[in-house]
C-alpha cells in the first residue's frame, strides 16, 4: 500500500468528530487499505487506495444552518410587520 494512503487512513482514524459540524463519530469500517467513517450527523468520509480523502455523504449541518437562517429572516420580517401594524393601530 502506498504511503499516502496509509497517512490518509491514519488521519481519518484520528478524527473523533465530524469535520464540518462536530457530531460524534460512529464505528468505522474497513481494513488495511481503506476506511469508511460515519458520523452521527449522517456524514460519511472515506479513503480508497491511491485516492484523496473523500466525502461519501456530506454533512447536513451547514445546509440545515443555512435553511434555519433563511427561515429566521422570514419570521423576523413578519414580526416587524406585525409590530408596525400594531403601532399604527391597524390591528385593533
Ligand atoms: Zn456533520
Amino acid at each position: 500500500m502506498d504511503i499516502m494512503t496509509s497517512k490518509r487512513i491514519a488521519k481519518l482514524d484520528s478524527v473523533t468528530n465530524c469535520p464540518s459540524c462536530g457530531a460524534a463519530r460512529d464505528t468505522a469500517l474497513g481494513g488495511r487499505k481503506n476506511r469508511k467513517v460515519p458520523f452521527s450527523c449522517g456524514a460519511i468520509f472515506f479513503v480508497e487506495p491511491g485516492q484523496p480523502i473523500g466525502c461519501l455523504l456530506p454533512c447536513p449541518g451547514p445546509s440545515n444552518t443555512a435553511a434555519d437562517l433563511l427561515d429566521r429572516e422570514i419570521i423576523e420580517a413578519d414580526h416587524r410587520a406585525l409590530a408596525l401594524a400594531y403601532a399604527l393601530g391597524g390591528m385593533a
